[in-house]
């Protein structure tokens, strides 16, 4: 039996694996299970898989947590060190599935114990890359990517040095692809989580609107597959069939293809290096017909510009994109700011704060609380 825990259980990610666990309960056994607000679907988790311990990143909901437990057999805990906690009971696979910069110390934890950690939080390695893949070198542990496209990569890549010519990350495009800027001027929030094929939380929803998304996922394809950052390309691709390509030196391509369903790609990390059987629809080419190509627009998505110039850059820019674009991205959800404004900010975030490279993860989380407030200065006087 396999012990599991997920960081981050009551979201889409979360949902999804937990969805996978239950269906195979002579396999697997769920060590713990966090949340960060939603009680009721973490306590309802926590039940039905009889769950070691169920944590709740909010403390003050530890009392309501414990009332919904009470009887189960389900311990409780509350606070963001017990989800560090959590992550270090060391099952043998942690799915990190925690939204935003938020979910980097516990991942941390997770690598510690030195076992698999399925990576879905792209926010951290976006944020910490360097230091986040020495730590799971030192402990042993392997990451196994869950991002779409990059577990299509994984499945292809040879690791061996000089035979990769390039890695092509795929992009919906997502729900504005063809729209002008002008027209992107006044889109609303719902709009921007409408993902025309997947179904995510808001965040990544509104990412890839933006296109951020292929950005973030630019710089975690480069510390998951280090081949170069000038080896990486990003492909629009409206039907999302093929979740992305390594192109060898000998011209053959890889391709991974499949239904757009986050659970083929968590279900390969989960039965990795095995494989199971999950309920998802099978791909039919048939019926799909055709399959569009086209290149990507960094003028109307210039938020996939910043994050590459970021990546090209190295250092502390990584970090200082991500934390000005979770911080622009949550002010346009919570109607602040305006759809382009996201890009916006980020840019000039970037442009006024240029810290050395992180060598620790303290020196990351302070990057990181520097950025955002820098960010809130930005908004405030975009907004004004
Ligand atoms: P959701 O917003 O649906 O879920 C986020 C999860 O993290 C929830 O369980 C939430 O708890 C918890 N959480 C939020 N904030 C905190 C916090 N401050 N401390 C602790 N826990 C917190 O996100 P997704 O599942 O869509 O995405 C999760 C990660 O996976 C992101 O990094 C995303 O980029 C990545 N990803 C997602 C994909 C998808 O299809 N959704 C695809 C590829 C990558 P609560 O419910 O209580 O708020
Ligand atoms: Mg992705």
């Amino acid at each position: 039996m396999r012990s599991v825990t997920i960081l981050g259980a009551t979201g889409s990610v979360g949902t999804s694996t937990l969805d996978l666990v239950e269906r195979e309960p002579t396999r697997f056994r769920v060590e713990a299970l966090t949340a960060h607000s939603d009680v009721d679907g973490l306590a309802a988790a926590a039940k039905r898989t009889r769950a070691a311990v169920a944590v709740i990143g909010d403390a003050t909901r530890l009392g309501a947590l414990k009332a919904a437990l009470a009887g189960s057999g389900v311990e409780a805990a509350a606070g963001p060190e017990a989800i560090v906690d959590a992550a270090r009971r060391g099952a043998d696979w942690t799915m990190a599935a925690i939204v935003g910069l938020a979910g980097l110390e516990p991942v941390m934890a997770a690598l510690s114990c030195g076992k698999a950690v399925a990576l879905a939080n792209k926010e951290s390695l976006v944020s910490a890359g360097a230091i986040m893949i020495r730590a799971a070198e030192d402990a042993g542990a392997r990451l196994l990517p869950v991002d779409s496209e990059h577990n299509a990569v994984f499945q292809c890549y040879e690791p061996a040095p000089g035979r990769v010519s390039r890695i092509i990350l795929t992009a919906s495009g997502g729900p504005f692809r063809t729209w002008t800027h002008d027209q992107m001027r006044g889109v609303t929030p719902a709009q921007a989580v409408k993902h025309p094929n997947w179904s995510m939380g808001a965040k990544i929803s509104v990412d890839s609107a933006t296109m951020m998304n292929k950005g973030l996922e630019l710089i975690e394809a480069h510390h998951l597959f280090p081949v170069g950052a000038d080896k990486l390309e990003v492909l629009v691709h409206p039907q999302s069939v093929v979740h992305s390509m390594v192109e060898y030196v000998d011209g053959s391509v890889l391709a991974q293809l499949g239904d757009a369903d986050m659970r083929i790609p968590i279900a390969h990390a989960l039965a990795w290096p095995d494989r199971m059987t999950t309920p998802c629809a099978r791909l039919d080419l048939a019926r799909i017909g055709q399959l569009d190509f086209e290149a990507p627009d960094e003028m109307r998505f210039p938020a996939l510009a910043l994050a590459r110039a970021a990546l090209a850059a190295g250092g502390a820019r990584p970090a200082v994109l991500n934390a000005a674009n979770e911080t622009a991205v949550a002010a346009f959800l919570a109607g602040q700011i305006g759809f382009l404004d996201i890009a916006a900010t980020v840019e000039e975030v970037l442009a006024q704060y240029e810290p050395d490279a992180p060598l620790t993860l303290a020196e990351v989380v302070a990057i990181d609380a520097e950025a955002r407030h820098k960010a809130v200065s930005v908004m405030r006087r975009i907004a004004a």
